[in-house]
């Protein structure tokens, strides 16, 4: 590893190490995630870094947080081959593989504009999992058939 590599991915104590992200999809994660730095802990965004495989991805370390799965999972439909590493002391005590959920509740809207999780406050939108393998979603509330393409933040 040169040393601007072992810089950026510089070893935390306890938190969430969120790796292998799609270059240029963190903010978007943050986002999912909910995470503003108004929380307090320290969070490092790295963006374009040099992988091993000679492709680009963005790496985000959320400090004294450890992201549970179901908050994880909600990435599947931004970064998909994202890896979670969980840090204790130092230690990799966790290395787990983003799942695809069955749904993603409020993080997505919904593109029809007539849709009622667009028109009314207070309705969470919902998109459902219909089938994982080229995944195809629908709204749970108009029921219309999406691609990941189509999603709105
Ligand atoms: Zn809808």
């Amino acid at each position: 590893m040169s040393d601007t590599s072992q810089l950026l991915v510089r070893r935390i104590k306890d938190g969430t190490v969120i790796d292998h992200i799609e270059a240029g999809k963190a903010l978007f994660v943050l986002h999912a995630l909910s995470i503003t730095g108004k929380e307090g802990n320290v969070i490092t965004v790295a963006l374009n870094v040099p992988s091993s495989k000679h492709i680009k991805k963005d790496i985000i370390k959320v400090e004294n947080r450890f992201l549970k799965t179901n908050e994880t999972n909600k990435l599947a439909l931004i970064s998909l081959h994202t890896t979670i590493n969980i840090i204790k002391d130092y230690k990799l005590v966790e290395k787990r593989k983003i799942q695809l959920p069955d749904s993603i509740v409020g993080i997505f809207k919904c593109p029809n504009l007539r849709c009622v999780s667009n028109g009314e406050e207070g309705i969470k939108p919902i998109i459902d999992i219909i089938k994982k393998e080229n995944i195809i979603l629908r709204c749970r509330y108009c029921t219309r058939t999406l691609t990941t393409g189509e999603l709105v933040f």
